[in-house]
């Protein structure tokens, strides 16, 4: 049940953490409500962030692409800035998150701050070397996303708000595909992984493979990224993508629990890194994909 006393609105992001500080009791950001209506307990007052200036998408002058917390989902989806940018993954993973009510409310940084490992659009930001932006009230602060989060529904925030996330440049030319493995379309995800490979000249030059709902929270599999790491295209074989799978999947921490064993997360891990790595290496900027089984 909710026992709000008070709803206020930020006009800014300072005056967000502001809000936030004043008190009394328990205070909440709100973005599209859409977790927190499921987890409404325990909150004194809500701090509305729709109006705090944080829902753009833009290029910045050197070219990365800065996400607005308070974006929608629909929108990530559907922004030509997005839809162009690695092949469309960000988008394509936007679209694949909850459903369509679902999406035209919630936002990408309502996804992030919940901290869930299962947050569908963290393994792709994570591929892309997403950087977060941070307010305090009188000061910002960026750290990578890989440092955000720090357990279960805890990240490295406490009372600040996430203002946005920016995208190198280059990341948007890597070679991307990701897969979320799920038993219906509106469910969140038993794993998910995301390949994204900055190829030059034939050679890869860096590998990134980020995996979610395996472990306690959003991951880099940073040996099995090694692994490929320095290969040429022409001489990559089936056996090398299949040892950097197992790798992943000796990377991860999955747990058992009503969805799904460990067991079998780990294995979907090595199947699907393996598939996922194939499609950006010889698919190119391929998309991602939902699926509910795995043959
Ligand atoms: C039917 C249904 C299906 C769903 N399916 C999926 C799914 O398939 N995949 C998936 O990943 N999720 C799913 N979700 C969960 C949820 O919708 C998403 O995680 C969504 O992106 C959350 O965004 P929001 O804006 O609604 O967050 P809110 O509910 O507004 O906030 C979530 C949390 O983040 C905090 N917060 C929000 N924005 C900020 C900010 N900028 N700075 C600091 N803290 C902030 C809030 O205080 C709160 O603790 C589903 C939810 C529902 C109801």
């Amino acid at each position: 049940m909710w026992d709000l006393k008070e709803y206020r609105f930020a006009a800014t992001a300072q005056q967000a953490v502001s809000l936030m500080r004043q008190g009394p009791g328990k205070g909440a950001f709100i973005a599209g409500g859409t977790d927190m209506f499921l987890y409404p307990a325990g909150c004194d007052f809500v701090v509305d962030i729709n109006h705090a200036g944080i829902s753009d998408i833009a290029r910045t002058p050197g070219g990365d692409l800065f996400l607005g917390a308070a974006t929608t989902l629909h929108n990530l989806a559907i922004n030509p800035l997005v839809t162009g940018f690695a092949g469309g993954i960000i988008s394509e993973a936007a679209a694949h998150c909850g459903n369509r009510p679902v999406r035209s409310t919630a936002t990408v940084g309502g996804n992030l701050c919940n901290a869930l490992p299962s947050a569908d659009m963290a393994p792709v930001l994570l591929a892309l070397d997403a950087t977060c932006y941070i307010a305090d009230e009188e000061s910002q602060e960026s750290l990578p996303l890989a440092d955000f989060f720090v357990g279960p529904r805890v990240t490295v925030l406490e009372d600040r708000l996430l203002v946005g996330l920016a995208l190198p440049a280059d990341a948007g030319s890597r070679s991307c595909a990701s897969y979320k493995l799920t038993r219906s379309a509106e469910d969140i995800s038993l794993v998910q992984v995301a390949v994204a490979l900055d190829i030059r000249d034939g050679r890869i030059e860096t590998a990134r493979i980020a995996l979610g709902a395996v472990a306690p929270v959003p991951m880099r599999a940073v040996l099995a990224e090694a692994q490929l790491a320095g290969q040429t295209v022409a001489e990559i074989n089936p056996d090398l993508i299949a040892d950097a799978a197992v790798i992943a999947a000796g990377e991860c921490e999955p747990r058992d629990d009503h969805r799904a064993s460990a067991e079998y997360r780990r294995d979907m891990v090595r199947v699907l890194t393996r598939r996922q790595i194939t499609r950006a290496l010889f698919e190119n900027n391929t998309r991602t994909e939902t699926g509910g089984t795995v043959a």
